[in-house]
């Protein structure tokens, strides 16, 4: 089944103002149709700026503004969290949920993972659901437990139903950052696996679910891993900071 191309860029703690102004530009010199979803996820104080300029800017009202965090709490006393109606004040779509760094320096649980999930379901927002084992992990044979282990919490806690409106990303915790990818086919293994896992809650969801692969995606690499047929698009880190370089990543994915 075709599925909707994604690519999603995931600015980090990085970027600018004028950073915010070079992707809106160089996006919409890049033409590109509703055939992929453009989604960029900049850190929280650009996205009011991020929305406005993909306004202002005829060729990009297909693309959106995801966050790349968000609280599971909806007000209140908790200093330096950002709550799921404040990015709806800004317009945000898309917010990335349980990337690794926030799994491993921040120490967020899957329980916790799956709480955002639902908040940002409830809201209408798109969660990127990530998941993705260690090296360590996978050269113990223990991927497929440790993404079982990430994917359960979610469906137990927002049903299988509501992955409809979710992406997940699968994110080998080995490949993000650090110039390693993932080989096509140890992707798209992966991928299978993850989608196989979807399946055996609901063969209908799994097949609509778009998974896309992040760690180390470039303009080299990104056309052999879309080309997977269980690869959906990317999650794009580093890349995404060059705006020429990103305009190819998402070229690729149609
Ligand atoms: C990410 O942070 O989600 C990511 C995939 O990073 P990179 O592309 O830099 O590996």
């Amino acid at each position: 089944m075709k599925r909707q191309a994604i690519v999603a860029a995931n600015w980090k703690m990085n970027g600018s103002f004028g950073l915010v102004t070079e992707m809106s530009q160089g996006l919409a010199d890049l033409g590109l149709s509703n055939d992929v979803s453009i989604v960029v996820c900049p850190s929280s104080p650009f996205l009011a700026a991020l929305t406005d300029a993909f306004e202002q800017e005829k060729a990009c009202e297909h693309i959106s503004v995801g966050a790349q965090n968000v609280s599971e709490f909806e007000q209140g006393a908790y200093t330096g969290e950002i709550s799921v109606s404040m990015l709806q004040a800004c317009k945000v779509q898309y917010v990335i949920v349980g990337h690794s760094e926030r799994r491993s320096l921040f120490k967020e649980t899957s329980t916790q993972v799956a709480h955002k999930v639902k908040t940002a379901l409830d809201a209408g927002l798109v969660p990127i659901l990530c998941i993705g084992e260690s090296e360590a992990e996978r050269t113990a044979e223990q991927t497929e437990t440790v993404l079982a282990s990430q994917l359960q919490p979610v469906i137990d806690e927002v049903g299988i139903e509501r992955f409809s409106h979710i992406v997940v990303a699968y994110e080998p915790v080995w490949a993000i950052g650090t110039g390693k990818t993932a080989s096509p086919e140890i992707a798209q293994q992966t991928h299978e696996f993850i989608r196989k896992f979807l399946a055996n809650a609901s063969e209908d969801i799994a097949a609509k679910t778009p998974i896309l692969y992040g760690g180390s995606v470039n303009a080299k690499n990104c056309q052999d891993l879309f080309a997977q047929p269980d690869i959906d698009g990317g999650l794009i880190g580093g890349a995404s900071l060059k705006v020429e370089e990103f305009k190819t990543i998402c070229s690729a994915a149609k």
